[in-house]
């Protein structure tokens, strides 16, 4: 068993319930508006948001700063590729930059990407190339009733029935993204991504893996894929990344840093084109954007991320998240994913109209309750598709104890025990681009 212990003490306060009211009001019902000063525990997102260990902090005091070839770049390199398998790496200062500098380089005009299902910022970029972003999930990935072991899947009958009607020549790229974040952080099967690997040969696709949490992918396959069951977490993952072509990867995720990413390729010829796009977009290829004692952190943090022990932490705390919620009343989608617990708010408060944010009115009401920070991932962020009405909680990477995630069930009890009173939202102002707009709407309560 492991456990973390704190070293640097960060203190965090309850405001009163007054300072958490005005201070919703004045975010204008929208938790993104929120001063981190004014929350409590804050479950927002665990991209970026956890806590380095002694030893990356010790690493990145040997940071080499030198604009080019750097001993920095040198041990993130051969970390890489012994982690991760890629020796052709470029990096670059977070996930949605590598995803610009391989899709801006793989992606025309007119192309289609078939993904088991696009994370928010893969999609953005695959439009921003001009392209299609097509979502093939598993169909048990939207079953709330389902305990499949892998329903973060790619559905290859459903991306042939797409590649059939498209052609193959207009799907130059095939991506898996390993969990998957946006179907609930759900894990993919190395079965899977071999069948995935053939088919996208079999179209001369290029195959790419969104690796940003290969690691915790890799302890779901030991634990639900039996012909895995005695291999390291750390073989597991390089074994599922020997697949692929080229990964994308955010350093925010599973290299345990607060900032960060890279793009490893296979290929020469991308890796010259990936590079020059780097040079336009992040930095000097051997830098990409990031202080050379970033690159450092990285190098130890992706060793750390596929040691059993810490992921074993790790996807324990979202587990013992879930059940605390559970016991305290609240609907949760299973099996639990690697980063996040999701609430099925729809459930919770029937009473609230889709159209009126049931989500957004359990988000704020966690706030008001108890200064827990949630994120709604339903009807308001995801305007006109039809997913659950989903709120997520997102555990950061060894930082909070079991005090905070006691504090957040009683919280969730006490909003369970009233729900009866919680009434929807509508919004008052939002940005020019809809799929934004969770991020910077205002709204208020319906009357
Ligand atoms: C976080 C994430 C990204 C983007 O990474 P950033 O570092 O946030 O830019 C891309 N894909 C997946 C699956 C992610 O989880």
């Amino acid at each position: 068993m492991r456990s973390y212990v704190s070293k640097v003490a960060t203190t965090i306060e309850l405001p009163s319930r007054d300072t958490r009211k005005a201070a919703l009001d004045d975010a204008g019902y929208n938790v993104f508006n929120l001063d981190a000063a004014d929350v409590f525990v804050d479950l927002l997102t665990d991209s970026g948001t956890g806590t380095m260990s002694d030893a990356q902090w010790g690493a990145m005091f040997e940071g080499d700063e030198a604009y080019a070839g750097s001993e920095s770049f040198a041990r993130f390199q051969t970390a890489v590729s012994e982690v991760m398998g890629f020796e052709k790496v470029v990096p670059v200062h977070q996930g949605r930059g590598a995803e610009n500098v391989l899709y801006g380089a793989l992606v025309e005009e007119g192309d289609h990407v078939i993904n088991n299902t696009h994370f928010d910022t893969t999609r953005a970029h695959v439009a921003n190339a001009g392209g299609v972003a097509v979502d093939c999930p598993v169909p048990e990935a939207r079953d709330l009733d389902s305990d499949a072991p892998f329903k973060g899947n790619f559905d290859l009958g459903a991306a042939r029935s797409h590649v059939d009607e498209v052609g193959a020549e207009n799907v130059p790229v095939v991506v898996l993204t390993i969990t998957n974040n946006s179907a609930a952080g759900q894990p993919v099967s190395i079965e899977n991504t071999r069948a995935v690997a053939a088919f996208a040969e079999e179209i001369d696709a290029t195959f790419v893996v969104d690796a940003c949490r290969f690691a915790e992918n890799a302890y779901f396959v030991r634990e639900r894929e039996s012909e895995f069951a005695d291999w390291s977490v750390a073989d597991i993952a390089r074994e599922q990344l020997r697949y692929a072509d080229a990964i994308v990867m955010s350093g925010k995720k599973d290299a345990l840093t607060n900032i960060g990413g890279f793009v490893g390729v296979r290929d020469q010829d991308l890796f010259e084109v990936a590079k020059q796009r780097a040079i336009l977009y992040e930095g000097f290829p051997t830098y990409g954007g990031l202080a050379g004692r970033d690159l450092d952190a990285m190098a130890v943090g992706l060793r750390e991320a596929v040691e059993y022990d810490y992921l074993d932490h790790r996807i324990g705390q979202v587990r013992e998240l879930a059940t605390k919620l559970s016991e305290a009343g609240l609907p949760v989608f299973e099996p639990v994913g690697g980063h996040a617990v999701y609430v099925d708010a729809g459930e919770l408060l029937p009473q609230i109209p889709d159209a009126e944010f049931p989500g957004q009115a359990l988000v704020c009401e966690l706030y008001r309750e108890g200064g827990v920070r949630a994120v709604e991932l339903g009807s308001f962020a995801f305007h006109g598709t039809d997913r659950p009405e989903f709120v997520r909680m997102a555990v950061p990477r060894r930082t909070y104890h079991r005090e905070h995630f006691d504090h957040v069930a009683e919280t969730a009890a006490a909003v369970a025990d009233r729900r009866e009173e919680l009434r929807g939202y509508e919004i008052v102002g939002e940005p020019a681009m809809p799929e934004l707009r969770h991020f910077s709407a205002a709204l208020r309560p319906v009357e």
